[in-house]
Formats: C-alpha cells, sequence, structure tokens
C-alpha cells in the first residue's frame, strides 16, 4: 500500500509549512488527486487517518480534491474522461483512440493548509 508512504510525506509537507508559520497542530490537509495519480483516494484517507491517530493531528481533516482525467485530442479537441486510467477513452470529437494529451489527471500533490 504505497498510499502510506504518500500520506507520510504530505504530513511532512503540512507539518514543515505549519511550523514556519507557528502552527503546531494540522487542522485541514487539502490535497489534489487525479484519476491517473494511481492513488485509491480512500487508501490514502485510511493511511492519513492512521498516522495522525495519536499524534498533535488527530482529528486533522483530509479532504481529496478528485481531478478528473483530461485529454486533448490530436485533433485539437480536449475532453474529459471519467472511464478509469486504463481504458483508452475515444475521442467524442473524431473517435481517435490514441496520441491522446494528458491536460490533466496526473495531479498529486498537497494544496492547502491549516492549522493552528
Ligand atoms: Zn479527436
Amino acid at each position: 500500500m504505497h498510499e502510506l508512504a504518500l500520506a507520510q510525506g504530505m504530513l511532512d509537507i503540512a507539518t514543515e509549512e505549519l511550523a514556519r508559520h507557528n502552527c503546531k497542530r494540522l487542522t485541514l490537509l487539502r490535497v489534489n488527486v487525479g484519476a491517473m495519480s494511481g492513488v485509491v483516494p480512500e487508501c490514502l484517507e485510511f493511511a492519513f487517518t492512521s498516522l495522525v491517530q495519536g499524534t498533535v493531528h488527530e482529528g486533522a481533516r483530509l479532504e481529496i480534491v478528485k481531478i478528473p482525467l483530461k485529454l486533448k485530442c490530436v485533433c485539437g479537441a480536449e475532453f474529459e474522461a471519467d472511464n478509469g486510467p486504463y481504458d483508452l477513452p475515444a475521442c467524442p470529437k473524431c473517435g481517435e483512440v490514441f496520441g491522446h494529451r494528458v491536460l490533466a489527471g496526473k495531479e498529486l500533490q498537497v494544496d492547502w493548509i491549516e492549522g493552528e
């Protein structure tokens, strides 16, 4: 379960940022998780919850913002695909399956941190 390592990394970023602002306790951590990032949001949430348990950050909220997969076809059409990261979606305009450029959906980043 690599979500545990990811959650740890995010928590590290958050605590570092909190220290910079003289905060001790994390209250909210918002992360962007792209559809193609390979991360299962439920697993990430579970990992995060178990990590903060028993620490000063216990009770901190993890907000996961799911970023849909957005593709650009060779014909220029941009479209969102929600049928998962492993299917090659056809372009709704020309039907092309190959050669799409990924505009969004690979994100995995800390977007917002709140503390006290
Ligand atoms: Zn197309």
